[in-house]
């Protein structure tokens, strides 16, 4: 195998894997190195939702960028299943967010009221609420609903993005990365577990490791594991209709009539154990929004790590001081809906074309000056 690549891609989540298959498609020789296998972290552990506006709590160029990648979702979803031969189970998503006092009613109205203007947005009343899931919580007194948003399996797509990568002529090699080598501020290559390999254009999509490579380029890379947990239940009854939500407490539908619950844990560091404290919290969040379905039948409990930055948006753009060097990380909870966009931004900017949208927003020198922020000071359900 030769130690050289056009492009290096360094993380085969579905970050680093979409970035590939762009840049294949565009005829660049890529390769991805990965230390555990291809999306063995965050990205096989997601839940899958392709959700810009239900999730997205301020309109502006955040919003438009996750609206972008859902467009584009749809059309690159079908490429990468007929490339790699693999279904990512492509579906609609509804989801609804709770109010269970008068109060929230009030925040949810101040809040996120502004959906209210756009089409498939509706305000639910308790009635409406029972009316499409009687076995939502009876401490619901209202709800915004937002339709028109859809659903994958998360660990299929990233790997239906790695497949098409590879038929492009992708190769995907295992081993760790553990340095740079540079030359006059221009990177040269990787120094990894399988010796040194050398390219001129490195992208780095690391997720909640990111922060491990600050050493190799002398700046910050302020990004944080945000623990997740989800389980999978198999509910007796009829399928849940939509994503029932409140705060930090979720069920959310799947393909197959599996329906996913889940809490955001915070910030621990990189432990990824499952304990039975978490396990009681999931099945706490269950009866917060949806008791109706406590009977389920538990058939998996993952974990993961949410690659999370203190402004809670991505780094996607160059490395400052190192020609060469790119970064796409700190895509939070919304890295499988911004997988489309981040692979034809980071692609386009490699390739030295002009960017779809502007990257302007998401640069890794943001952060410079800004005022140290703890992360666990954050309400977790950001
Ligand atoms: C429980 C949970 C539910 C979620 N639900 C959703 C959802 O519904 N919708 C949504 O949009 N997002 C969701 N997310 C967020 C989403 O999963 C992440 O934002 C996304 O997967 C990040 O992708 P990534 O490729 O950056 O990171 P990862 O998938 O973590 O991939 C990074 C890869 O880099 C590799 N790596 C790191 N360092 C090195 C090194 N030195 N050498 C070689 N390889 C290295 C790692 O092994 C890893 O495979 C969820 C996350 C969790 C945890």
């Amino acid at each position: 195998m030769t130690n050289s690549s056009e492009v290096l891609i360094v993380g085969g989540g579905i970050i680093g894997c979409s970035i590939a298959y762009q840049l294949s498609k565009e005829g660049a020789k890529v390769t991805i190195i990965e230390r555990e296998s291809v999306g063995s972290q965050a990205s096989g552990a997601a839940t899958g939702l392709l959700v810009a506006l239900a999730s997205v709590e301020t309109p502006g160029p955040f919003l438009e960028l996750t609206e972008e990648s859902c467009r584009r979702h749809k059309q690159i979803i079908p490429e990468v299943e007929e490339l790699s031969g693999i279904d990512s189970q492509y579906g609609d998503f509804s989801w609804l967010e709770l109010a269970f006092t008068e109060e929230e009613e009030k925040d949810l109205k101040r809040d996120l009221g502004w959906k209210l203007d756009t089409p498939g947005v509706s305000w639910f009343t308790d009635e409406d609420i029972r009316k499409m899931e009687p076995r939502t919580t009876p401490k619901a007194r209202s709800g915004l609903y937002v339709s028109g948003q859809a659903q994958v399996d998360a660990y299929r797509l990233t790997l239906a993005f790695a497949g098409a990568a590879e038929a492009l002529g992708t190769t995907i090699r295992y081993g760790d990365v553990t340095g740079i080598k540079t030359r006059s501020g221009r990177i040269t290559g990787l120094e990894t577990s399988l010796g040194e390999i050398s390219s001129d254009k490195i992208v780095f999509a690391m997720g909640s490791w990111s922060k491990g490579m600050e050493d190799w380029i002398g700046i910050p890379v302020p990004v944080e594991p945000m623990k997740g947990q989800s389980m999978h239940l198999e509910v007796s009854g009829p399928p849940i209709p939509c994503m029932i939500h409140h705060i930090s407490s979720y069920v959310a539908p799947k393909l197959g009539g599996v329906v996913v619950a889940g809490t955001y844990d915070g910030f621990m560091g990189y432990d990824l154990t499952i304990h039975e404290k978490g396990k009681a919290s999931i099945l706490a969040s269950v009866e917060e929004v949806c008791p109706g379905v406590l009977d389920s039948r538990v058939v998996n409990h993952i974990t993961g790590l949410r690659p999370s930055t203190r402004d809670l948006l991505p780094i996607l753009g160059v490395i400052p001081g190192l020609e060469g060097g790119y970064i796409a990380t700190g895509h939070r909870r919304l890295g499988i809906t911004l997988s489309a966009i981040t692979g034809e931004l980071i692609s386009q900017l490699v390739l030295g074309k002009p960017t779809r949208l502007p990257l302007d927003a998401y640069r890794l020198d943001r952060f410079d000056g800004m005022e140290e922020q703890q992360f666990d000071s954050f309400d977790a359900a950001h």
